[in-house]
């Protein structure tokens, strides 16, 4: 017998494939920003808002071993330097001196920081806000130094805060600190909101504005929290028209979600060209959540999250509302797989801590849609689409990249500033090494 013409190289069965460098150099690495302490926070016995939900997301992420695929980066908390980037000063002495306990001092000013039922004075509330605003940052920070294409921070996506007041459980608005600190080196940054509740803080926070362009996806009747996100708030001044929003009836089911979003983003795309995006994966627009109406299962929402990273731009992940906790855990852990490209059991891993949790089905994919009637008929999505097509078309390209407008944090920030603030980042990396 002659021997084969192709014989088996060892050497090529025994170690990776000869692509394999090449395939993985094109994979996004993915950072995971968390700090377990932001779980143990409270908000009241009957507040919907559960930090709890993020202990159960980690645990998730952990039973699937997601970890291994992860950069994991434990956040320390902002500094009250880096809150005041966008926050008043006179708000931020208030969040840090008011407790349950001293509480009837501040009786008079309560109003005025919009201190009530949804935003609560609890224990820690100042801590828990810094923590989660601490790993938004956190993730824009490796990002800028090139150390992760897609970071994600399940903690934050606070987007209702402003600057004078909190607003819908949000204290700190991570969101707009995290936007601010990628300004600082990409002329123009899109926020996706997917939550089922408008984002107004981000929008107002940027409203006047060319450098961020908000698009927010949510429920709105004028009635609903917050009130606003009709079309007709677009921005003003340079920010004119940088402003979109996709106000939607209750019930959307997945497949008009899915492709309103698509055929809404690809276009913002194109015309705005943006240098980096964020992207706030409120779960409450699944269905099933105690606070919100739409009909969306997981995948769906995933779908949106796989759809923006497609375009393979520096993305900042985070989370935002979600009102049944064991939903959403699954959604951003199933998330967190979307960005890693790794495909999960449907089955949940049996070894997990809390798995009682996900009775009785124990999925990671629950049916969770058609509770609600879907009000949003094809003629009205049609309608809404032709609407913020409308808009963008009045756009006509993206800003000039010269940064013609720089948001009043950021004035004085010249091009030698710049630089010399690179040369610092690039030290700091050196030592992280
Ligand atoms: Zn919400």
């Amino acid at each position: 017998m002659s021997e084969p013409t192709i014989v088996f190289d060892s050497k090529t069965v025994e170690n990776t494939p000869l692509y394999e460098s090449f395939l993985t150099t094109q994979k996004r690495r993915v950072s995971y920003h968390f700090n377990e302490e932001a779980a143990r926070y409270h908000y009241g016995v009957r507040h919907p808002m559960k930090p709890f939900r993020l202990m159960l997301t980690d645990h998730l992420v952990l039973g699937y071993k997601l970890h291994n695929k992860l950069d994991l980066y434990r956040s320390r908390r902002a500094t009250e330097t880096e809150v005041r980037e966008f926050h008043a000063e006179e708000y931020i002495d208030f969040l840090q001196r008011v407790t349950p306990d001293n509480i009837k001092k501040f009786q008079r000013v309560l109003p005025k920081f919009n201190i009530g039922d949804d935003c609560p004075i609890f224990d820690g509330m100042y801590d828990y806000s810094i923590i989660y605003a601490g790993s938004s940052l956190d993730a824009s920070r490796k990002l800028l130094a090139g150390q992760s294409d897609i970071a994600i921070n399940w903690s934050g996506g606070l987007h209702h805060a402003k600057k004078f007041e909190a607003s819908g459980f949000c204290y700190v608005n991570d969101i707009v600190l995290a936007i601010l600190n990628l300004l600082r080196m990409y002329p123009r940054v899109l926020y996706i909101d997917i939550d089922i509740h408008h984002g107004d803080g981000v929008q107002e926070a940027f409203y006047s504005t060319d450098r961020v362009m908000t698009l927010s996806f949510h429920k709105y009747n004028g009635e609903f929290f917050p009130g606003t996100g009709n079309f007709d708030e677009i921005g003003t001044s340079l920010g004119k028209n940088y402003s979109l929003n996709v106000p939607l009836r209750d019930g959307i089911d997945d497949e008009s979600y899915v492709r309103l979003f698509k055929s809404v983003l690809e276009p913002v795309l194109n015309s705005y060209r943006p240098s980096a995006i964020v992207l706030q994966c409120g779960a409450d627009s699944l269905g099933g959540d105690r606070l919100g109406c739409f009909n969306l299962n997981i995948k769906a929402h995933g779908e949106c999250v796989a759809y923006t990273k497609s375009f393979g731009l520096p993305l900042i992940v985070l989370g935002g509302g979600g009102y049944t906790p064991r939903n959403v855990s699954r959604l951003w852990c199933y998330e967190t797989s979307v960005c890693l490209d790794v495909d999960l059991e449907t089955r949940l891993p049996s070894s997990m801590p809390f798995l009682k949790y996900f009775a009785p089905d124990y999925s990671l994919h629950p049916n969770l849609a058609g509770k609600i009637d879907n009000k949003n008929s094809r003629k009205f999505l049609d309608s809404v689409h032709v609407q913020v097509m409308e808009q963008l078309r009045t756009l006509q390209g993206a800003p000039s990249v010269q940064m013609a407008e720089i948001p009043p944090d950021l004035a004085g920030l010249t091009e030698e500033g710049e630089k010399q603030r690179r040369d610092e980042l690039d030290e700091a990396m050196k030592d992280a090494r």
